[in-house]
């Protein structure tokens, strides 16, 4: 079996990629949980050294990972120099963890106890197409951190990035079978990461549907399990804020990789006072939004993913949606999108469910309260911005919004040294940040009697 990679912005070839049957998938996870042994005995600083050797043939591989990811995805040449780069700083933030992971001496009577953070294992990490490299990295950087093996199954759709990453892991010296790549599909390679008895987490990123039956596969065996998964996030723009800057930015909360991130702002809720002043500046963003193709320096957005994802999102567009205005995109071959913007009734399909596209459902609001119960009805709890100049409205609209990720006065989401990870049924457990490694760990408590 194999999957033929396409490029989306023309449709031209790019690779063959085989994938891996359950058999070949066992053995790598055998030769995972062999170098993991010795990984684990290593010196603290040692490990430390060989991440930052890691992060050092990323950065110095970044120009050829972003041509690649462009390609393969058809994400703009400068986001994916960015998804590159965050992939280097995210190995740099967890090459000081090995040296960090400090236990507790806990006073009790008779002798000493103390905790250690023992690694797990083998890891399973699984990631969806639509940031590669990034979301990769957030799984398998603290895990080796925490002195564990991975496996990361990329998925079938953009497997070429994670495949080279896996390379300049061994290029940089990391140990034969201590992180492999192993391109397949989520129902044989992915699947066996969920009962492979010798895979002790499985981090899964991806839709709510496959996320709940991996965690119920995982159940079997009380597997450790991570859970990045859907969104319908709000942006809320009150009648206080400063609307032409929030019209201004919200192209980008929403239509940034084409609308195919968890965290975009799909949802535009808008105080109905300012409701026509923010559509006019809206509309003007929206179209100078710069759609075209992905090589050029001045893309903001690429084409979608794939032919087959763009069917899907288009599904959700017929004669009767109510329209306000789009922006363009290429016309010819390619699977591109123009960017949409909906104004739908609350209950309506397209202003509930993810789309995973460049759609964004603009909804009036008449309150504060109106507001805080429109952002919460949702299964979903991922991220959120909230736009006002009223200190206190953003203290509290910010602490009853039900997601994890949330920003007042901008659309920031992701940072590295910041957790990262959703409500409800937008995941479970968090990646990123400080804490990270920790989750990659159990904690182990000795008592050692002094007499
Ligand atoms: P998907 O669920 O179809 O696939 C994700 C991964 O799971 C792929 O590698 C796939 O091969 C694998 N998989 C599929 N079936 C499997 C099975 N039975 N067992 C094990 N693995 C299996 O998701 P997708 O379409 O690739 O990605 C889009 C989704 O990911 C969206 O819902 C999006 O919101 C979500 N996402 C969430 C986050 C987050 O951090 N919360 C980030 C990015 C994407």
């Amino acid at each position: 079996m194999s999957y033929t990679v396409t490029n989306p912005a023309d449709e031209t070839f790019v690779a063959e990629v085989e994938h891996l049957d359950a058999a070949a998938a066992d053995a790598a996870i055998a030769a995972a949980a062999q170098a993991q042994i010795e990984w684990a005995r290593l010196a603290p600083a040692d490990r430390a050294r060989a991440l930052r050797r890691f992060a050092a043939h990323v950065d110095s591989d970044i120009e050829h990972l972003a041509g690649l990811e462009t390609a393969n995805s058809g994400h703009p040449i400068s986001q994916s120099r960015w998804e590159a780069s965050h992939v280097r700083d995210v190995l740099e933030y967890y090459s000081a963890s090995p040296e960090r992971l400090i236990g507790q001496q806990i006073p009790v009577a008779g002798g000493l106890d103390v905790t250690f953070h023992e690694p797990l294992g083998v890891v399973g990490v699984i990631t969806p197409w639509n940031f590669p490299m990034t979301i990769a990295a957030w799984g398998f950087a603290p895990a080796l951190a925490a002195g564990n093996a991975v496996v990361l199954k990329p998925a079938e759709w953009t497997p070429l990035t994670s495949m080279r990453l896996g390379e300049l892991a061994l290029e940089s010296g990391l140990p034969e079978g201590l992180f492999q790549v192993l391109p397949g599909r989520g129902s044989v390679v992915g699947e066996r990461f969920v009962t492979s008895p010798a895979v002790r987490k499985v981090v899964f990123t991806g839709s709510t549907e496959v996320g709940k039956r991996i965690m119920a596969g995982c159940a079997e065996q009380v597997k450790r399990v991570t859970l990045e998964l859907g969104g319908k996030s709000a942006n809320i723009v009150f009648a206080d804020a400063d609307v032409e800057r929030a019209a201004a930015t919200a192209p980008y909360s929403v239509f940034d990789n084409a609308g195919q991130d968890c965290c975009a702002r799909s949802r535009l809720l808008v105080q109905r006072s300012v409701y026509d002043r923010f559509m006019e500046g809206f509309e003007r963003a929206v179209q100078a939004v710069k759609v075209g193709d992905p090589a050029d320096e001045a893309t903001e957005v690429g084409p979608l993913v794939t032919l087959a994802h763009r069917e899907s999102v288009a599904s959700f567009i017929d004669d009767s949606t109510p329209i306000a205005f789009r922006g363009s995109c290429p016309e010819g071959p390619g699977a591109w999108f123009a960017p949409t913007v909906v104004t739908p009734e609350r209950g309506d399909r397209i202003a509930t469910e993810e789309i995973f596209g460049p759609v964004v459902a603009v909804l009036p609001f008449e309150d504060e309260a109106d507001a805080i119960r429109l952002a919460n009805d949702t299964e979903y709890g991922l991220s959120g911005s909230i736009w006002t100049r009223d200190l206190g409205r953003g203290i509290r609209v910010s602490r009853a919004v039900e997601g994890g990720n949330l920003s007042v006065n901008s659309h920031s989401s992701v940072r590295y040294s910041t957790p990262f990870g959703g409500f409800k049924q937008s995941g479970l457990g968090r990646e990123l940040g400080p804490d990270a490694p920790l989750h990659f760990t159990e904690t182990k408590n000795v008592f050692f009697a002094a007499d």
